[in-house]
């Protein structure tokens, strides 16, 4: 019998990468009763990245593992998303979330630090299933086993890979030969601060400010409305350094974005310097790498895309939620990987074309079809168990 469909527990799943939708794997394949270790390359715990919003096709996905109510809890539900002309101040487009989105899309939509969002889906982890300090390198096929080998030298068997390994993963570089992903001509200047730095100026929940080829985007961090924060997107022709982020320099900041409406001008002059990094976005061609045989890649490792819809951890939970549900009607992983890929290439392609478009809600948009999607009840095999 292959390895790949033995029943239940005896399938051994190794799982790269401890991040957004690694941890959510891992969670998910042990619910329905798969033998699963984690592999990530860090030592512990890292609560990277600023801020970020939970939509409501991600909320599902949290509360399908039952941590929803702790990122509501700590986290900030707008009231609105609105966008404005970054110059005029003009309202383009306003949505009405809150209770709003939750009788609209069925869930809420959340606004929060990256940092809690990734320790609530870590706390879905058996402590005893990830390994730390344990950064891939090597695979090798050997029959119907796969073998890991990692940068300190140890080794560790597992029947399925599951590649959630991020943008710059190895898994896909062993898959497809080494590419690095590519710079975009954006860097982000992403920020935060106590709500004492904006010195009195009002500042709506959730706000797109759109400019011509710049943006900021700005909003809350926490539920008591205490931290600020900001990303400001710009040009640049080059990034040379081999850093995802540098600190930045907050003067060039503000000259970039000095055009821009007095209320952005007084959020940025807000931020003290030290407080900034400037952020390099990277990506790779709209090609979606899906993995092969008993390798199955999900996440930024399959499909990287500009964060201008704020959707990369939202679709790397949804690629998490479709594989279990694969793996469950399938009963096999290698058939599992054709029914995920199937299920989720139209909707990756959709949201990575227009992320790179950069239109999304810059006027009158509805958004149901990334909002309100379900992907626990969208088509595929089977459901999973509550
Ligand atoms: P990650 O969460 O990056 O996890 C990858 C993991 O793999 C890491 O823990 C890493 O250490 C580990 N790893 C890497 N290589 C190895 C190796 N060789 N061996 C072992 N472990 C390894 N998304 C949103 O949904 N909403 C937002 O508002 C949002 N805002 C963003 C703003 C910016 C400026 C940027 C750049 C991104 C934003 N994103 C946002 C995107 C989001 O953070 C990612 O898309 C998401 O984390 C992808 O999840 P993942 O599991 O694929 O990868």
């Amino acid at each position: 019998m292959n390895t790949a469909s033995r029943s239940g527990d005896r399938v051994r799943v190794a799982v790269i990468g401890a991040g957004i939708g690694g941890t959510a794997m891992a969670a998910l394949l042990r619910r329905i009763g798969h033998n699963v270790t984690v592999y990530e390359q860090y030592e512990r715990f890292v609560p990277a990245g600023g801020g970020i919003h939970l939509s409501p096709n991600l909320m599902r996905v949290l509360r399908h593992l039952d941590v929803h109510r702790h990122v509501l809890f700590t986290g900030q539900e707008p009231g609105a998303f609105l966008n404005r002309d970054a110059v005029s101040g003009e309202t383009l487009y306003g949505l009405p979330l809150g209770e709003c989105a939750h009788r609209r899309f069925g869930a809420p939509f959340v606004a929060l630090r990256r940092g809690v969002l990734h320790l609530a889906l870590m706390s879905t982890v058996a402590r005893d299933s990830v390994q730390w300090g344990k950064r891939l390198a090597g695979l090798d096929w050997r029959g119907d086993s796969i073998e890991l080998a990692f940068a300190d030298g140890s080794r560790a068997a597992a029947d399925v890979v599951i590649a959630a390994d991020g943008l710059r993963s190895r898994v896909r570089s062993i898959l497809c030969g080494h590419e690095q992903p590519v710079f975009s001509g954006q860097v982000a200047f992403r920020g935060s601060y106590p709500r004492e730095g904006l010195k009195g100026l009002h500042v709506d929940d959730l706000t797109k400010w759109w400019g011509d080829e710049t943006f900021v985007l700005s909003y809350w961090l926490d539920r008591a409305r205490r931290d600020f924060y900001f990303a400001a997107m710009m040009p640049q022709s080059t990034w040379p350094s081999e850093a995802s982020f540098v600190p930045a320099d907050v003067d060039e900041m503000r000259a970039a974005f000095r055009h821009f409406h007095p209320d952005v001008r007084r959020m940025l002059a807000g931020a003290p310097p030290g407080s900034v990094a400037k952020w390099a976005l990277f990506e790779r061609p709209p090609r979606f790498e899906f993995g092969t045989g008993r390798v199955i890649l999900i996440g930024d490792a399959c499909h990287p895309m500009r964060p201008f819809m704020s959707q990369g951890a939202a679709m790397a939970l949804e690629d998490a939620a479709m594989l279990t549900r694969a793996v469950l009607g399938e009963g096999d992983f290698m058939r599992a990987l054709q029914t995920f890929a199937d299920a989720r290439r139209e909707r990756l392609t959709r949201v990575h074309r227009v992320s790179a478009a950069n239109t999304f809600m810059r006027g009158e948009t509805d958004p149901q079809w990334v909002f309100g999607y379900d992907v626990l009840s969208a088509d595929a095999s089977a459901r999973l168990p509550a």
